[in-house]
């Protein structure tokens, strides 16, 4: 049998390649952002064109190539960054592998035109799809200029794959954002379809976190700064009270690369630990600079994992540099960041004034002996609870006619929830009064500040309050935004609220959506906007959070189709208005609840698909006795 085994023509190796290397126009970017840097500029200039689909140039004022390393560097291997094996643990340069360049031309039409300092006239080389089609001298400032054109013009899987302009757009700014944070000191412009969308001036990494992310952001940082023979730690957090809901601006930048780490990031978390409202990431801006030695960046070429030498100690020492700055600069109350986190007092604690404690639990309560039970009803009369309303009858009763008799909600609640303590002498002294007084009129019971327990006529039903009301909010968005039949209120004093210009580019696209579901824009600037009217069924303090959640939601999931849109935007803000578990909610409430759940076309379950309620039939029950 002959032999089988063939070497791939450099051009099909080059296309393999580049499926790892360029994933999407943003990769590109990354790439020449980075090779500009490598080179020493102090300027440069990125411009794109439909989201780089048609246009992705970089242009810098750095050290330029000769004729020869012109042609070379769109060879694979090519690299002038290392000479030796010993090299690769000595990096200082983003790249070493001499794979991106070729990468590129193989799957773009590509034009380079460079030229360095000491010479008269520069080189532009022509390439298309791996083939130079032209070399010839030109007239070029000194540095170097890479277009970039109709990237993935010959495979079109990969060209139909790209997502929207907007979430393509959104990916290359991430990019510029990482690339312009790490580099203060250099000079970056951003141009889309010829509009400037970034001018930073070289400056410090503060100013550059400002001019990046808006002129608010200025007072919300915390400087950290710390310096051992292990690493030097140097940067921002935001303050507390700044802490976003969504995990936006989190950066570690380590040796001026943009990097993940989840552990690094578990360390900033712990040293807020008790500082942060439930469920809110602090915002981090940290540059940290080890020897490379101590570094292992030798992975995937697109990947931005790094593996630290020594990760316990960084941990350590990053959690308490930021504790550290934190309490110096008074926004912590622990000074001391030896002590037991677990024995400070929550930061939001401190600034209460002392209340007294509710009792929430009652342990001396037995549901079967009756003294105790008119105790139970009489507590809960003295907190102004009304425990039963004769008016409750509503559309969802319909569905479910009559209460059995037999039936006595205590020991259904009992039975069910034999490992759950009853919560409070209110919700069991009301579940006796409903018992004492004429069943068949349906009492609502408020079950861990979390589920609303109710009766039908096959047993009970349990709705989760969070989950129902989502759904709630969700079609009454959903109306309010296909019919524009929103009800507003008018703020009394518009709200200004501050964004990036990339959110705000964002909350652009979504905005006739907004204005249908109630809210009024006034005005709106590069990195501010003004709000003079809300949706009704949200209130004032919110409308920030609602916001920034929709903005994240925007930016993690972006479907093309209009409806996809709405219905995008509807299950983002219902699930940011919806009512918390933990809210106590008055026996009205609780009746609003069910009736508008089994109102909803779909009261089963969330616009995510979870359950919103389940039902326990008195033969489940009885079985369990
Ligand atoms: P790598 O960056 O891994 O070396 P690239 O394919 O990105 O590989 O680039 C190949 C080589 O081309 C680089 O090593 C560098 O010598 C040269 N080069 C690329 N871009 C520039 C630039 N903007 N200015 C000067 N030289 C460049
Ligand atoms: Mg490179």
């Amino acid at each position: 049998m002959s032999d089988i085994i063939q070497l791939l023509p450099d051009h099909v190796a080059n296309q393999i390649a580049a499926g790892e290397v360029v994933q999407r126009p943003a990769s590109v970017v990354k790439e020449l952002l980075e090779n500009a840097i490598d080179a020493k500029a102090t300027y440069i200039k990125l411009i794109i064109k439909e989201a780089g689909k048609t246009l992705i140039q970089v242009i810098d004022d750095g050290s330029g190539m000769s004729v020869t390393d012109a042609r070379l560097s769109f060879e694979r291997h090519a690299t002038s960054k290392i000479k030796t094996a010993e090299d690769l643990f000595q990096l200082e340069t983003k790249g070493f592998r001499g794979e991106a360049l070729a990468s590129i031309a193989a799957i773009a039409h590509v034009e380079l035109k460079t030229k360095q300092e000491e010479d008269e006239v520069g080189t532009e080389i022509k390439i298309e799809g791996s083939e130079v089609t032209s070399q010839e001298v030109c007239v070029t400032p000194k540095g170097t200029s890479i277009s970039v054109k109709n990237l993935f013009y010959n495979i079109p899987a990969r060209r139909n794959f790209l997502k929207s302009n907007a979430v393509e757009l959104r990916h290359i700014i991430d990019e510029f954002h990482r690339v312009a944070m790490a580099h203060s000191t250099i000079k970056f412009d951003m141009y889309h379809n010829g509009a400037e969308v970034f001018n930073l001036p070289s400056s410090n990494d503060r100013q550059r976190i400002v001019n990046i992310f808006g002129g608010k952001t200025n007072e919300k940082l915390v400087p950290v700064t710390e310096e051992t023979d292990l690493v030097t730690i140097h940067g921002f957090v935001g303050k507390p009270q700044y802490a976003k809901r969504t995990r936006g601006e989190q950066f570690f930048f380590v040796n001026n690369r943009f990097i993940k780490s989840p552990y690094l990031n578990h360390a900033v978390n712990a040293a807020f630990e008790g500082l942060l409202k439930d469920k809110s990431h602090p915002s981090y801006f940290l540059y940290l600079t080890v020897d490379p030695i101590s570094i292992d960046i030798n992975i995937h070429p697109t990947k931005t994992e790094i593996k630290f030498e020594d990760e316990h100690a960084l941990y350590a020492m990053l959690r308490s540099s930021i504790k550290h700055s934190l309490g110096q600069f008074n926004v912590a109350p622990v000074l001391d960041f030896d002590r037991d986190s677990s024995m400070d007092t929550p930061y939001e604690y401190k600034s209460k004034a002392v209340q007294t404690p509710t009792i929430e639990v009652d342990r001396s309560f037995n549901p079967f002996k009756d003294e105790k039970t008119s105790g139970g009803g009489s507590s809960s009369s003295d907190k102004g609870y009304t425990p039963f309303k004769k008016e409750s009858a509503g559309s969802w009763e319909n569905l479910y006619v009559g209460l059995d008799a037999e039936v006595t909600p205590t020991k259904t609640v009992e039975n069910d929830f034999s490992s759950v303590e009853f919560e409070s002498t209110e919700v069991t002294g009301s579940l006796f009064e409903s018992d004492d007084k004429k069943i068949g009129h349906h009492t609502t019971y408020q079950l861990r500040k979390k589920y609303i327990v109710t009766t039908i006529k096959s047993g009970m039903v349990i709705v989760n309050q969070h989950r129902a009301h989502e759904r709630i909010v969700y079609e009454e968005l959903l109306r309010n935004i296909t019919m524009a039949s929103a009800v507003s209120q008018q703020l009394l004093f518009p709200l200004t609220l501050s964004f990036s210009k990339k959110e705000i580019a964002l909350l652009e696209t979504v905005k006739e959506q907004l204005e249908n579901m109630g809210f009024v824009f006034a005005e709106q600037s590069l990195s501010e906007i003004e709000i003079t009217a809300i949706p009704s069924v949200t209130s004032e303090k919110e409308v920030s959070l609602l916001l920034e959640q929709l903005i994240h939601d925007l930016e993690n999931e972006v479907p093309d189709s209009g409806f996809s849109q709405t219905d995008l935007l509807a299950r983002s803000i219902a699930k940011s208005i919806a009512v918390r578990t933990g809210v106590e909610l008055a026996q009205e409430q609780q009746q609003y609840m069910v009736n508008s759940l089994f109102a909803c076309t779909e009261p089963a379950i969330t616009p995510d698909n979870k359950p919103t309620f389940i039902t326990l039939t008195v033969d489940e029950i009885d079985k369990k006795f």
